[in-house]
Order: structure tokens, then sequence, then C-alpha cells
């Protein structure tokens, strides 16, 4: 039986956090991280395509937490004291310059996950945290009035501490463990696919960017707005990743079979359109793209409806009109399925959120016990959030638990 002061299960992004912020607090600690994989921060290593994007340059704590489908509430308090900007202060700190892309992602300026990693090891190194891997934690015990509340069990070894921390990400053995404790835990469903229109003919446009959608989600309240990529399989990009996240439990439970209605020019209005009968009266409708839509796609959109190639706007019947308009501000789409998102996937639903206290991600059903990443119901879109809240979660958690010994 090994007794140390603080036991961290998962050596990922939060629990390393915390292991190194509680140390940072305290250099005399015992800490020990218990990492199932031979390897630890396996995921921060591949993520975003192996550059890590740390966080994203959004300092506003409200706004930042508007990123967020689930955790939104909770993160508010937590993001006023490590929000963003204290991730890049940080990272900054410990001899990690971060630097932002025209669309507010920040990555190491090395655009290398290994100099996060790098960072991680040495400081663990320094203040000898103790790092055990192929260490996979089975089960744990709680004293509730004892000092020493916790006896963790791997298959080898028995830990005792006064401090526990669960930051095992979305581990479905882990929860299961925490629901025989007691813990409610949100059904897991994945978040950020893309979606799948198996046959459609608007894949052959495979490649093809509009920079500015409205992605409406049929029978729901979601709409998402941005970029949009058409793909070999359907559709990606910004606009259809976000409606991913926001409807993740709702799409899952529709097994990924739903509408979709895309608004290809959201900042037209209708007699924008309309108006085109008279200012273009005289030019060819299909081979003449308007409101900056790539050729390709607006001779897509509009071959369907307008029966002439040659016709120009003037000659349009009515019903060649309204479907114009119909094609370019409603156009209906029948998603059969999704795809993971190649750079970042996460998973919605774990521990659910009422039953840990956000002032340092203790849980209030055993305290003594900390819980933070992606183990919670917290994530978010793509973009830095997903880490970020994984930040947040350990350096409270890790600064309580070096305070609370
Ligand atoms: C391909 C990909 C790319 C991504 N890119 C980004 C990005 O660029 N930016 C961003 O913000 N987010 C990104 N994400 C999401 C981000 O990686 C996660 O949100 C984040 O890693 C969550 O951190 P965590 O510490 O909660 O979990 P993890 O990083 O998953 O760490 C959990 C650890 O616990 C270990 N563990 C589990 N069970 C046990 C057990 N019983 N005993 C011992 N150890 C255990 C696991 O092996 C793992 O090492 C990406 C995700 C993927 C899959």
């Amino acid at each position: 039986m090994k007794q140390v002061d603080i036991i961290i299960v998962g050596g990922g992004a939060a629990g390393f956090f915390a292991a190194i912020n509680a140390t940072l607090k305290n250099p005399d600690l015992k800490v020990i991280i218990l990492e199932q994989s031979k390897d630890v921060l396996n995921k921060v290593k591949i993520s975003g395509g192996g550059r890590c994007n740390v966080t994203h340059a959004c300092f506003d704590p409200k706004l930042l937490t508007s990123y967020y489908p689930r955790g939104q509430k909770e993160l508010l308090g937590p993001f006023h004291i490590f929000g963003a900007q204290d991730t890049v202060n940080w990272f900054g700190n410990h001899g990690v310059n971060l630097y932002t892309e025209p669309d507010g992602c920040m990555f190491p300026q090395t655009n290398s996950s290994e100099t996060i990693i790098h960072c991680f090891l040495q400081l663990a190194g320094k203040y000898m945290i103790d790092i055990v891997k192929t260490s996979k934690v089975k089960d744990f015990k709680y004293f509730r009035d004892e000092k020493i509340k916790f006896e963790v069990l791997t298959d080898t070894e028995t830990y005792t501490s006064g401090m526990l921390m669960i930051a095992t990400g979305s581990s479905s053995f882990v929860w299961n463990m925490l629901e025989r404790l007691g813990y409610e835990i949100v059904a897991p469903c994945p978040s950020l696919f893309t979606f799948n229109l198996p046959q459609h003919p608007i894949c052959k446009l495979m490649g093809l960017v509009v920079k500015q959608t409205r992605v409406a989600i049929q029978n729901s309240k979601i709409v998402t707005e941005g970029p949009l990529l058409v793909t070999h399989w359907g559709l990606s990009g910004p606009a259809v990743l976000k409606a991913s996240a926001w409807g993740a439990t709702i799409l899952a439970e529709r097994n990924y079979d739903f509408s979709v209605i895309i608004d290809w020019v959201p900042q037209t209005e209708v007699s924008d359109i309309h108006n085109l009968k008279e200012t273009l009266a005289k030019k060819k409708v299909i081979s003449n793209a308007q409101f900056g839509l790539p050729s390709r796609l607006w001779q897509f959109l509009t071959e369907d409806v307008v029966s002439d190639t040659e016709k120009n706007w003037a000659s349009l019947s009515k019903n060649e009109m309204e479907g114009i308009i119909s094609q370019l501000k409603k156009c209906p789409f029948q998603v059969k399925g999704k795809t993971t998102f190649k750079e970042e996937f996460v998973t919605a639903g774990g521990v659910a959120l009422d039953q840990v206290n956000f002032k340092s991600f203790e849980s209030k059903l055993h305290p003594g016990l900390f819980m933070a990443g992606e183990v919670l119901n917290i994530d978010a879109v793509t973009g830095g959030f997903n880490f970020q809240a994984a930040w947040t979660g350990g350096y409270l958690a890790g600064i309580r638990m070096a305070d609370s010994i």
C-alpha cells in the first residue's frame, strides 16, 4: 500500500494541469498520476492535427461560456478565475508562447503539440510528480470521516490519500464506477461530427466552401451560422460542427436521421433576390452567380428550378422565382448518418453538473473528491474550448486540493 497526498486518476489534459498546479502551489505535496495507457497526454498529442489548439482568443468570460452547449452556466464563475487569458499567461510563464489564427484559435508558436507535452513533463519532473503508466484504476473506497479518505485500487497496487481527482475523460468504465457510488451520469453521445448525405448530388461539389451560411435543424430550435464545407460524403465546416454540438443529444435520439435547412445567403433579404428581376433583367440566370456564391454552387441550385439555361432574370416565371428564393434561403437536405470530425471530437454527457461545486470542481457527494475535463457533462464547439474547460477545471481543483491539505 502506498500513501500520498493527492491521487489523480487519468494522465490527460485535466489531470496533468491539476497535478502541476497543486505542486506549484505547494511544492512539498506528494502527488501521483495513475494512467491506464502506456503513455500520458495521448489526446494532447493528436489534438488540433498535431498542433494542439490550446485555447481560443475569447477573453470575456460570459462570451466564452457561449461556446459550451453543456456547461455554459456552470463555467461562468470558473472562467472569471481562470479564463482564456489566464491560459495564455500560464503557458507564457512556463515558456510556451501561443499565437492566434484569424479565426481566434490559439496554438503554440512551435505549431506542435509536443511543446505542450514537453512543458508538462518537465514541470512534473521538477515537482517530482509520480507518473505511473499502465495502471488502470479499477475501484476506490471512501472513508468520509477519516483524514485518509481514499483507497484507490489498480490491478497491482493500492494507493491511499486525503484527496482524489477523477480526470479520466470519456471512460464508460469510470462512469459506471461513479454510477455505483451514487452519481447521476448523463448518457454519453458524440459531439462534433459532420452530416452524411448518402448519394446526394451536392457531394459532387466536394471541396466547395461558402463563407457565411445559416444551418437550421428541422423540428428543433437549433440554428447556427458560419462557413460551410461540402465534402464527398456530405456537409461539414464550422456551421455544421456547431449544429452537431448543440444538437448532440437530440440528433442521437433521432438516430442521426434528420432534416436540415440551409440558408446559403443569410445576409441577403428575399426582396434583394426579387430586385434582380429588374437590376439584372437581361442577364442569364444560371451562368451568373450572385451574392458572392461560388459559380458551381449557384449553378447547382438554380438549374434545378429554372427550365432553360439561357433564361434571363426578366423572363423568369413566378414559380421559377419562388424556386430560386427557396433554393437560396431554405434549401432542404435529409441527413442520414454522421462522420466523426478528424480534427477534434468530444463526448457529450458524463457526470451531471449539479453534483459538482464549481468553485473548486469538488464533488458535493464526496468531499475531497474532485472531477474535471470530459468526465463531466461539459463540452464545447471546436476551436480550443474543450481544452480550456480542462485547464480551468484542472487549475481550480489543483489549487483547492493543495489548499486543503
Ligand atoms: C482527435 C482529437 C483532437 C482534439 N483536438 C482538440 C483541440 O485541438 N483543442 C481542444 O480544445 N480540444 C481538442 N480535443 C478535445 C480534447 O482532447 C479533450 O476535450 C480533452 O483531452 C479532455 O481532457 P481530459 O483530461 O478530460 O481527458 P483525456 O485527455 O481523454 O484524458 C483522460 C485520461 O484518463 C485515462 N484513463 C481513463 N480511465 C482510466 C482509468 N480507469 N485509470 C487510469 N487512467 C484512466 C485515459 O487513458 C486518458 O489518458 C480533441 C479531441 C480529439 C479526439
